[in-house]
């Protein structure tokens, strides 16, 4: 079978998930990537309950490059994974501090510096907190529903996204993830998709690779 036509495919995200957006809480560049560490294996629904009492405990970059590990560790406990989240966030935190003057950088080869940051994060900081457009955030989600579309063979997130940059116009970058992201949490599940209820039933081929969960 052939893949989902782009553009019509496009379209049909857009018409469904009009409003997708960043369903992370976060009132400033830092605490999006706090969030978005804290969202690697977790919902956003469990990060968003655990970043009230982080920020209350640690109002600003500062507090957190200076915190003992163990305080961080207990904060994030419940998002799983907390050992390597919690390094990762006091990580960037020292960097932010000693390096970049107290402020998130703004630049995608200068957010790869900070400790635990990867492109996907790196993307969300630059689309959600300074409305810029270097690449395409892929999550589990978005890497499972473009290879059932038939848009890549790839299972590497990088090869994803080079393949998504070379198919979709730039100005559908950002809202193309949220969009995604909401219809794999809505329809389009793992492990299995529920195809009855999609919009894109009649075109898509409903490609299995590998072993997407
Ligand atoms: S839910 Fe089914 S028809 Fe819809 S995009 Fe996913 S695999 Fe294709």
């Amino acid at each position: 079978m052939q893949p989902l036509p782009v553009t019509e495919t496009l379209r049909v995200l857009k018409r469904t998930y009009l409003e997708a957006h960043c369903s992370l809480r976060f009132r400033d560049p830092w605490e999006l990537l706090v969030a978005t560490i804290l969202s690697a294996q977790c919902t956003d629904v469990q990060v968003n309950k655990v970043t009230p009492a982080f920020f209350q405990k640690f109002p600003d970059v500062q507090g957190v490059a200076t915190a003992r590990l163990a305080s961080i560790e207990t904060l994030v406990r419940s998002t799983g994974f907390y050992k390597n989240k919690a390094k990762a966030i006091k990580g960037s935190a020292q960097c932010i501090v000693e390096v970049y003057d107290d402020k998130v950088p703004d630049t995608m080869e200068e957010l790869l510096t900070l400790p635990g940051v990867a492109r996907k994060t790196a993307n969300v900081l630059l689309g959600a907190a300074f409305g810029k457009v270097d690449g395409i955030v892929v999550d589990t989600h978005v890497g499972r529903i473009v290879r059932r579309f038939g848009w890549t063979k790839a299972t590497d997130p990088k090869k994803i996204e080079v393949d998504l940059m070379r198919l979709l116009p730039r100005r559908a970058w950002v809202a193309f993830s949220h969009r995604l992201i909401q219809h794999g949490r809505a329809v389009c599940k793992a492990p299995t998709p529920v195809c009855s209820q999609c919009p894109l039933q009649k075109k898509c081929p409903r490609i299995e690779v590998g072993k997407w969960k």
